[in-house]
């Protein structure tokens, strides 16, 4: 499914520009939001355990940061280009805009693939990323999280390198880090729960029952997995996963018609949410190849891998029984897919709304360990499920008032919201 001429960033350009114009935005305003603030290339030397020395190429661009510091993750994938880390920080400034929360946009990644490196060399990688940009990143200026095959351990190694060099304590630093090392209990589940949040109230106003839907997930890292759990809480049907194998450089769907069993997949998955097929198979699932999660008869279909995943080449796949698409992962719709979808009429919850859990939670992370008070999970829980349902609904009674496709809604409050903080800044 690669497609060697997408670009992430020239996408999100287009998406942006689209909505300058209806906004009518001042030339001055969209020359800046359609471009980064500030970028960092760097390299990370790293002796690997064979005793060579390999180069590592890192990034971080900091999109926007009228709002508060920046905020976004890093991922460590072996196709990352500065060019996806662009789009990444761009949504970003979107996404925390759309929640209403006090942080701007950012992301950071390495050309790395950690199938292939030992936890050794994914520890120096972590390090070596935090010492070229100590004095550019930090609680007030740039707060990195996980993303794309980083986690917790990623980020504690990364607060450790910068509070050694700083000399000093910053738990908030950094987000997603584990429970009981600054990270804030239900971080994990944030970004599936909050993109479930988002379904439910998406169907309330449909005015479907939850506990008649199917679902189809794309990816089983820790969106769809959380997804899949409180999906299913609620009395959804999860019946197909679809996940990337390493050995294959391939993805496969697994299907299961009267419901995927969520813990017995856990079993056969390791920690990069590749599904063990030929145990897979044992348990009674039907492996497909990794497209046909998307042609699955079902009601929701959920994006929770990577971006450029409903394109051109396979939206006319998706069945007619689909009403709602919730984007997990960032980006997974062009602007070519969603012309037809806008013409089929499915229903829309785009990504920098629908995963912004992940960064709500963070943001909540990042108070409680400026507190250095820490909050029972129930209340996490609680505060996100609040802010996820409001932002959900201001975005769609706009598209409702002004028959707006929900992805443009969307966009028009968090750019307006932006717009409005570099004007009063006076920047513009
Ligand atoms: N990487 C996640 C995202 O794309 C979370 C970012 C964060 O927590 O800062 O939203």
């Amino acid at each position: 499914m690669a497609d060697n001429s997408f670009n992430a960033f020239e996408m999100a350009q287009q998406q942006f520009d689209a909505i300058a114009e209806k906004l009518g935005l001042d030339q001055g305003t969209r020359e800046l939001l359609r471009t980064p603030l500030r970028e960092y290339h760097f390299t990370i030397p790293v002796r690997m355990d064979d005793g060579s020395v390999k180069i590592f190429q890192g990034f971080r661009v900091q999109h926007n940061d009228a709002r508060g510091p920046s905020k976004g993750g890093i991922r460590f994938h072996p196709q990352e280009t500065i060019d996806t880390v662009r789009a990444l920080a761009t949504w970003m400034t979107w996404k925390c805009a759309v929640v209403d929360i006090p942080l701007g946009g950012g992301k950071g990644g390495v050309i790395c693939d950690p199938h292939n490196l030992s936890m050794r060399e994914q520890e120096q990688i972590c390090r070596g990323w935090v010492r070229q940009v100590v004095r550019n990143v930090g609680p007030v200026q740039d707060v990195p999280a996980p993303d794309v095959m980083t986690n917790g351990q990623h980020m504690l190694w990364m607060m450790d390198e910068y509070e050694r060099i700083m000399g000093g304590k910053f738990p908030g630093m950094i987000t997603g880090k584990p429970v009981g090392h600054g990270g804030s209990l239900g971080r994990t589940e944030a970004t599936g729960y909050g993109v479930v949040y988002t379904i439910r109230e998406a169907l309330k106003e449909l005015g479907i029952d939850i506990k008649n839907t199917t679902a189809s997930f794309q990816g089983f890292g820790n969106v769809s997995q959380y997804g899949i759990e409180l999906y299913q809480q609620y009395g959804g049907k999860a019946v197909c996963v679809s996940c990337w194998d390493n050995d294959d450089q391939a993805s496969y769907a697994f299907v299961r018609k009267d419901g995927i069993n969520l813990e017995e997949l856990r079993g056969i998955t390791n920690k990069f949410g590749d599904i063990n097929k030929k145990k897979a198979r044992e348990l009674g699932y039907e492996v497909l190849d990794g497209d046909k999660w998307i042609e699955q008869e079902v009601d929701i279909l959920v994006p929770g891998a990577l971006d450029n995943q409903i394109n051109g080449n396979n939206v006319n796949n998706i069945s007619a029984k689909v009403k709602i698409i919730a984007e997990g992962a960032n980006g997974p719709t062009t602007p070519e897919a969603d012309t037809v979808l806008k013409k089929r009429n499915i229903f829309v919850i785009p990504d920098f709304l629908a995963n912004a859990g992940g960064v709500t939670c963070s943001y909540f992370e990042q108070v409680q360990c400026n507190m250095n008070y820490f909050w029972p999970k129930e209340e996490v829980l609680t505060k996100l499920d609040h802010i996820m349902t409001q932002a959900f609904h201001s975005v769609y009674q706009l598209a409702k008032k002004k028959n707006l496709f929900m992805r443009d809604a969307a966009y028009m409050i968090s750019i307006q919201r932006v717009a409005e903080a570099c004007k009063m800044r006076g920047w513009v």
